[in-house]
């Protein structure tokens, strides 16, 4: 992997609008039912924007006179994938940990041993903002080769002060040593440290509200979010976090109804909540909840996949409360050590029984949505951020079927096309 860069081509001063025509066109496009299908498409990039997309007869002549051009011979494409989950700025990994499972160990021995999230924490604290990034950057590669344009990632594994700002840091810098749009998301309230076990309350007032006042005054915060869980922080406790976000003016989403319903989703939705996220434990009347707030459910079949969880996510109930549905690797080192969206794309629908459209909208429109970036990018429009991926595929249900191809032709990033 050898990251991706700019190619010399667009990067060479050539500042006339670029035609790729010859297109089949998925433009995931809202007022279109379906994936937005155009045969026989073009579109017409110019300073980073989509300034037209639509059928090649309706091009205006004077694009395609000025425009340089780029023949896609039939090819597909799709809005650039957006990742709306992730833990993928962290040090060290647990795979001796997964060794040690394998071998029958509990996760009591595993954790008096020195795993589970300890250790995450113990290795990312012992990095510096640069020794994150080059950690991180293996597993942002290996997405970008996919045609990512658009990534959240979290803090969670500092759960000091220090270390929040830290990994925040380390994320907004990726965004200036790749192309592709970082968005964060602050995650103080992910564990207790072992300094504070027994006392979440003195946490969140001494290191959760503190870090996050600082981060924001850093501005290092996109938004807040938190992990609901008998095992983590009460719906009471959040709520407190919750309530300083919203003071700061910035957007909420929560980990929620992953091993069991505490009704983290309903109080997500409460407060507007840009996305609630596992959900296998979500009841019909949280689902509901949810589609009435605009609150995005985003479904993680990596970590259902490798804690061996048994139930799915309800999504009839998502379905028919009309809540929107998105997808995310969850890349951390713990529980999703996953660096594909299209392996999630067949984890979705092999293991919850998602469609195809429902797959490939996941991973553009309604990641970007979970990301309140929807004016920006997750779909084809004119007036959006030009961001794209040209696939070598005969039908789009290919992306989803196949486990373990990557067939990615072409990836354009803000109007520039990237080499990987
Ligand atoms: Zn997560």
């Amino acid at each position: 992997m050898t990251g991706n860069k700019i190619s010399t081509g667009d990067a060479s001063g050539d500042l006339r609008p670029h035609l790729w025509r010859n297109a089949r066109l998925a433009t995931l496009e809202q007022q279109k039912l379906g994936l937005g299908i155009i045969e026989k498409g073009a579109i017409v990039t110019e300073n980073g924007r989509l300034t037209f997309v639509g059928p090649e007869a309706d091009l205006p002549v004077a694009a395609i006179e000025r425009a340089q051009i780029t023949d896609l011979e039939g090819r597909w494409v799709t809005p650039g994938l957006v990742d709306c989950h992730t833990h993928i700025v962290y040090g060290g990994n647990r795979a001796r940990e997964f060794e040690m499972r394998l071998q029958g160990a509990t996760y009591e021995e595993i954790a008096r041993a020195g795993g589970g999230i300890v250790s995450s924490v113990k290795a990312t604290n012992a990095l510096s903002v640069e020794g994150l990034v080059e950690a991180a950057l293996p597993r942002l590669d290996t997405l970008l080769s996919e045609g990512l344009t658009t990534i959240e990632i979290k803090s969670g594994y500092g759960l000091s002060v220090d270390g929040e700002l830290k990994m925040l840091r380390a994320a907004r810098r990726l965004e200036r040593v790749r192309a592709v749009r970082v968005v964060t998301s602050y995650l103080g309230a992910h564990a207790t440290p072992v300094e504070y076990k027994g006392r979440n309350a003195d946490y969140i007032t001494d290191v959760v509200i503190p870090a996050l006042q600082n981060a924001h005054a850093e501005h290092l915060v996109d938004a807040v979010d938190g992990f609901c869980e008998t095992i983590a922080f009460s719906t009471a406790e959040i709520t407190r976090v919750f309530d300083r976000a919203a003071a700061l003016g910035l957007p909420v989403k929560l980990h929620a109804e992953q091993l069991s319903n505490l009704g983290g989703a309903k109080l997500a939705a409460s407060y507007k909540a840009l996305s609630a996220d596992h959900l296998e434990y979500l009841d019909p009347e949280g689902a509901r909840a949810m589609a009435e707030a605009g609150t995005v459910a985003v479904l993680l079949p990596g970590a259902f996949y490798a804690i061996n969880e048994k139930q799915k996510p309800p999504l009839q109930a998502l379905r028919d409360a009309g809540a929107h549905i998105a997808i995310a690797t969850d890349c951390n080192p713990g529980t999703s050590p996953l660096t594909s969206l299209l392996l999630t794309m067949n984890m979705s629908a092999t293991l919850f029984g998602l469609t195809v459209e429902e797959c490939i909208a996941g991973v553009t429109r309604e990641g970007a949505r979970a990301l309140g970036l929807l004016d920006e990018t997750g779909t084809l429009e004119t007036g959006k951020s030009a961001d794209f991926a040209v696939w070598d595929v005969e039908s789009l249900a290919e992306l989803v079927y196949r486990i373990g191809f990557n067939p990615l032709h072409a990836h354009v990033f803000k109007g520039e096309r990237i080499d990987h």
